[in-house]
């Protein structure tokens, strides 16, 4: 794929009309900053983003797939018909429990609206360009997989691309995330006095921490880069009762989702029933949570976004995976991408430094150039529709 003419010429014109949102898109940011609503609960966010939108020439439909927060917000050119070409631009805004906007979620939302905004400022001011532009609002990101339902639901039915940008502390577009599956545990025993009757008792705790160290000694023989990291939900009732009931909660990640979901996570249930079953205890392990699959970062939108980062002054660099995203469930049904952007060198995501960077001065330059970034590969991608056709090749291919 050659790397696109004229992108600079593409940033410099979506460039031109930011300064008319910018003042809105920071003050959306900092009201979700300072609003912060945790998964499923971000009525607020969702209210603001889409009154935004709609007050701009949107139309918002407003929940999805029986998400309340959820919204879909969409805008095509006049010329438009069911085959011109449909960029999904996400949005997320939810928070982190005790910690606020450590995710800086409230950076991507306003990133996405004025990605929205941006694009479809370009296809008015040259008509010509048949293009629909769909701003999605993606609720529960942290711990839910909100766009599990909501793919689900067929938010991605007519979506040929979908982008969307995460703060942290650097610049990287060719992204990968690791697949996640959260585990909920419990063990039940028997109550006895832990004194007096100790053999009439069946400990839970001694299976919840028999499990534990099978799952520590298991890393000896999983791959470099598989990450199981677990806290103890219930430690048991008081020391003088034999624990009756015991809870653990477990995050397994690997880099390939097929991996994690036939090898790793089998072989951690097994350490799970095997604990249970040397202390004489009951098991139980709920998938209460939907899978995060890998992201799969799209070779052709990386190569424009990368370039789109560069022409404002940012050198991607090379990081490894980041965590687990449910954008990486998107990016498994179309070509997606979703770069990282730095809001503040160094500081890393879901700590109190960064909520609080996620607030301050740093934050309109990166909803800034986050939204000319979005803005400028969307409309790459309209104006060259043969890079809508690479993309779903280098899709199909991988
Ligand atoms: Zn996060
Ligand atoms: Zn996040």
């Amino acid at each position: 794929m050659e790397t696109i003419a004229n992108l600079s010429g593409l940033v410099d014109e979506v460039k031109g009309k930011l300064s008319q949102h910018l003042p809105m898109l920071t003050d959306v940011a900092a009201d979700i900053h300072a609003n912060p609503e945790i998964r499923f609960t971000e009525v607020h966010a969702a209210k603001r983003l889409s009154k935004e939108l709609e007050s701009r020439g949107f139309s918002v439909e407003r929940g999805f797939a029986g998400l309340e927060t959820a919204f879909v917000g969409r805008w095509a050119t006049s010329d438009a018909d069911d085959d011109s070409p449909t960029i999904a631009i996400f949005c997320e805004y939810d928070a982190l429990e005790g910690i606020g906007h450590a995710c800086g979620h409230n950076i991507i939302a306003a990133c996405g609206l004025g990605a929205g905004l941006l694009v479809k400022d370009a296809l008015e001011a040259a008509p010509g360009t048949p293009a629909k532009v769909v701003v999605v609002g993606s609720p529960g990101e942290e711990g839910a997989a909100g766009k599990v339902p909501m793919i689900a639901g067929g938010v991605l039915d007519d979506i040929d691309l979908a982008l969307m940008v995460h703060p942290t502390g650097e610049d990287q577009v060719n992204v990968s995330t690791l697949a996640r599956v959260a585990l909920d545990v419990s063990f039940k025993g028997r109550a006895s006095h832990a004194a007096a009757a100790p053999e009439l008792g069946r400990n839970a705790l001694d299976a919840a921490t028999l499990a534990l160290n099978a799952i520590g000694l298991l890393r000896q023989q999983i791959p470099d880069g598989v990450r199981i990291h677990t806290i103890i939900t219930d430690g048991g009732q008081a020391p003088n009762i034999i624990p009756e009931h015991t809870g653990l909660r477990a995050f397994v990640r690997a880099g390939d989702s097929d991996y994690l979901l036939s090898d790793i996570v089998p072989r951690v249930k097994k350490c799970i029933e095997g604990a249970a079953i040397a202390t004489d205890c009951e098991a139980t392990v709920e998938e209460n949570t939907p899978p995060y699959l890998s992201l799969v970062s799209n070779p052709v939108l990386v190569e424009i976004a990368d370039e789109a980062f560069r022409l404002l002054g940012r050198t991607p660099g090379e990081g490894g995976p980041v965590g687990s995203t449910d954008m990486g469930n998107v990016s498994q049904q179309v070509p997606s991408i979703h770069p990282m952007i730095c809001l503040s060198p160094g500081l890393t995501p879901h700590t109190r430094e960064f909520a609080s960077a996620a607030g301050g001065d740093a934050a309109a330059k990166t909803i800034a150039d986050g939204a000319v970034i979005l803005a400028a590969t969307a409309m790459a991608a309209f104006r060259e529709p043969e890079i809508v056709t690479a993309a779903k090749e280098a899709f199909e291919k991988d």
